[in-house]
């Protein structure tokens, strides 16, 4: 297995610029993924990695070696675009050795690696069944094991389950966690899906034309988005924005929306006056009777162990997650109070977060609680 460096990796189509200077570092072992929408530069970073396309620019290093422009076939990388596509006409056994037949590696060494693979994914006992016979779950990992025979130094996904219902993908999502637990192959898996990312990565880099925006651990990203933008994609329902206009001296811990004085995380530096946004998750939100900062209900959504309730404020729409248990009506008006150790602060001109003390303070904790 090996760590996977990309340092200021760039690639120009003619004019447009579909991935500009990129710059991380995939650990030994390390899953990544790749997240953002359709057209940001996800597959195009990944097929680099892969030696499918050449940069214009930058350096990929495998395990230490610049590889930048050798061959797909000189570097040790396993390219899966769909898990699910196996050969009806054949056994189970012949579906995951093929990979190795096709590089002509001796049968007595297939037979081996097949069995220790198909351990691995517990289903040595079905090698010699029609592919044809097997439910769903035995398929996706005999799939899986035609993917993981060859052990290269690492696997590069490209939405391996973008066409599977949301049945089976969460079933997929789990598999390929435990199996990265199992087998700790260096991993970057390309997703627009942010709840796959969430779930199986150690680290995530949220793309935006061609930018990584953010890259970090999936508490990070989700506690401590740098951006707006990051703030808005990563979540569901996403970060809420309350929006006001102010200056800020370094140091302030309170901002004034309205009536309302709102304490948040101390902030690192000054802000010029202009256009802010406070951030705060759903779930930070809470209903105070005694709030200045008011509003009207707007809808809610019943999810059975939670609800989502909106509410109409001077400053937006503010959704907050609440306990299940109390109905809420339309036009009730409410007011609205903020977990304040949790609030992020963003410029909406450049829609960078405001740096705080929320990056020592309410993340530190968590990492205590593991
Ligand atoms: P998707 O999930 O839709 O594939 P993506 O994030 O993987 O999205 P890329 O496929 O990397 O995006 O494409 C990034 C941008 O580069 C897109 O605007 C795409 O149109 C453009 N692009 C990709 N390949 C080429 C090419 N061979 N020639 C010209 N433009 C290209």
């Amino acid at each position: 297995m090996a760590e996977i460096r990309v340092e200021n990796l760039r690639k120009a189509f003619g004019d447009f610029v579909a991935v500009q200077d990129s710059s991380f570092t995939v650990e030994d072992g390390e899953f990544l993924a790749l997240l953002g929408p359709s057209g940001c530069g996800k597959t195009t970073t990944l097929r680099m990695i892969a030696g499918l396309e050449l940069p214009t620019g930058g350096t990929i290093r495998l395990a230490g070696e610049d590889v930048t422009y050798n061959r797909a076939s000189a570097r040790d990388i396993a390219f899966v675009f769909q898990l699910f596509a196996l050969y009806p006409h054949m056994n189970v056994r012949k579906n995951i050795g093929f990979p190795l037949l096709s590089q002509g590696v001796p049968k007595a060494e297939i037979k081996r690696r097949v069995e220790e693979t198909a351990k691995l994914l517990q289903i040595d006992h079905i090698l010699d069944k029609s592919v044809s016979g097997l439910a769903g779950g035995d398929r996706q990992r005999v799939a899986l094991g035609r993917a993981i025979v060859r052990r290269p130094k690492c696997f590069l996904m490209d939405e391996p389950l973008g066409t599977l219902d949301a049945e089976f993908r969460d079933v997929m999502v789990r598999e390929l966690r435990e199996l990265h637990n199992r087998i700790h192959a260096t991993t970057v898996y390309v997703t627009h899906d942010q709840i796959e990312a969430m779930a199986m990565a150690d680290k995530i880099a949220v793309m935006n034309h061609g930018v990584i925006e953010q890259f970090g651990t999936p508490r990070e990203i989700y506690n401590r988005p740098a951006s707006m933008y990051v703030a808005d994609f990563i979540g569901s329902p996403p970060m809420n924005f309350i929006r006001f206009t102010a200056g800020l001296p370094k140091g302030a811990k309170a901002a004034r929306i309205g009536e309302a004085e709102i304490a948040m995380p101390e902030i690192r530096s000054e802000v010029a006056p202009g256009e802010l946004a406070l951030g705060v998750r759903p779930e930070h939100v809470r209903f105070s009777d005694a709030s200045p900062l008011r509003g009207a209900i707007y809808g809610s959504e019943y999810l059975g162990t939670n609800q989502i309730v909106t509410v109409e404020t001077a400053n937006g729409l503010v959704r907050a997650r609440l306990p299940a248990d109390r109905a809420y009506h339309v036009g009730d008006r409410v007011g609205l109070t903020f977990a304040s150790e949790r609030l992020s602060l963003f410029e909406c001109g450049s829609g960078r977060a405001v740096p705080s003390a929320l990056n020592d303070g309410a993340l530190l904790r968590e990492t205590h609680h593991g």
